[in-house]
């Protein structure tokens, strides 16, 4: 374990970073780097099991202090400060939060599609399995965000076969047990895993994992047991949903087998910017241009706000850059009845191009003032030489 990479280092935090620093630094990483939401990158995985692991520890405060204290030895078990593994289950409980953040918490049911903390599939070919999740993305505007959207998505919908019933052999025909595996559709290897040594079960390579093998191919789903179709889903996107974030449809996945349950749709919802509107977690920024005139004379504005416009009296001697707060105004949080808030940044403008008339004014004006230009005096000798 000595050639891994320093904790604070992975989630590119300071060693003084606080616990809301060090949970935000690993949501940020989870949600690029989630295997749900990438499935089959094997780079991301990694990516996203060494985030993991580096939070397992730092948001542990008795595993940080070891980890401050001895390193990276803390947890290799030569130490001396005492190893420790942990479990999948030891996973799946300390990032439920975080996941059910991620995903919008809607879910309900297992979160599924984990495989890759050395849980060990079940062995019987004939168990009932979940089907895999299927991932899917759509975009909404920044609006449709702040209000919630409900989306059809169109979506491959696989499911069994109806001319051979989901065996995949061809009617009247039916499959015969694997030869290399004996049946059980698994073999079994000894891996070294950065939870320790693990026995894992790998599906096996001669049948697939079905434990059998077909001989006469079902012509209409060619040996498959599936067709698909085109389906189309509802997705109900949640009020004040992130760019990024994602929503799971239950059971919109991959059929199971042997009377497993389906797999979940997950949906990645990308939110397009908006003209007007920042957004910083569950707060709005907005910046609107106000003239000279305006910040030094105060006057009655309408701000933009997600909800509309509404008035706001600029006090008179308003400072270029002022950020006042428009409490409530900000983002839904979706499930609680919250909201963020709005920060408005007034944009003192300076003309760039002015009209004698204006000139004059603004001379007039610096004049009354004591006379800042330099320019000014000379002016006022020559017009009385
Ligand atoms: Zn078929
Ligand atoms: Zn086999």
């Amino acid at each position: 374990m000595a050639d891994k990479r320093d904790f604070y280092e992975v989630l590119g935090v300071s060693k003084t970073a606080t616990e809301e620093e060090l949970k935000k630094a690993y949501r940020v990483l989870a949600k690029k780097y989630h295997p749900d939401m990438n499935p089959g990158d094997k780079d991301a995985e990694a990516k996203f099991k060494e985030a993991s692991e580096a939070y397992a520890v730092l948001s542990d405060p008795d595993k940080r202090a070891k980890y401050d204290q001895y390193g990276m030895s803390a947890f290799d078990g030569s130490g001396g400060a005492g190893g420790f593994e942990y479990s999948s289950a030891d996973y799946a409980d300390m990032f439920g939060d975080l996941f059910g953040d991620l995903f919008g918490g809607a879910f309900g049911g297992a979160f599924g599609g984990f495989g890759g903390f050395g849980s060990s599939r079940n062995a019987n070919p004939n168990a009932p399995r979940r089907g895999a999740n299927v991932k899917t993305t759509v975009r909404i505007t920044f609006m449709e965000a702040m209000r919630g959207v409900k989306k059809d998505i169109e979506i491959n919908y696989k499911e069994a076969c109806a001319n051979c019933g989901g065996s995949g052999c061809k009617p009247g025909t039916s499959p015969v047990s694997c030869k290399e595996c004996g049946g059980k559709g698994v073999v079994t290897l000894t891996q070294r895993t950065i939870f320790g040594m693990a026995q894992t079960q790998r599906s096996c390579p001669s049948c697939g994992g079905a434990g059998k093998i077909i001989k006469d191919k079902c012509p209409k789903c060619m040996g498959t047991g599936y067709v698909t179709r085109k389906k189309t889903v509802t997705a109900d996107i949640p009020a004040g949903i992130d760019d990024g974030e994602g929503i799971r449809v239950s059971g919109f996945g991959e059929p199971g087998t042997n009377g497993g349950e389906r797999g979940d749709l997950l949906v990645q919802v990308r939110v397009a910017s908006h003209p007007t509107f920042g957004r910083e977690e569950y707060d709005i920024f907005t910046s609107v241009p106000i003239s000279f005139a305006q910040a030094a004379l105060g006057d009655t504005l309408r701000l933009e706000t997600i909800d509309g416009p509404v008035e706001y009296e600029l006090r008179a001697g308003t400072q270029p850059n002022t950020r006042i707060r428009l409490r409530g105004k900000g983002v839904p949080v979706p499930r609680r009845n919250e909201r963020g808030d709005q920060y408005v940044t007034f944009m003192v403008q300076v003309p760039d191009r002015l009209n004698k008339e204006q000139k004059e004014a603004l001379q007039a004006f610096d004049a009354a003032c004591g006379g800042t230009l330099a320019g000014s005096e000379k002016k006022k000798k020559g017009l009385f030489k």
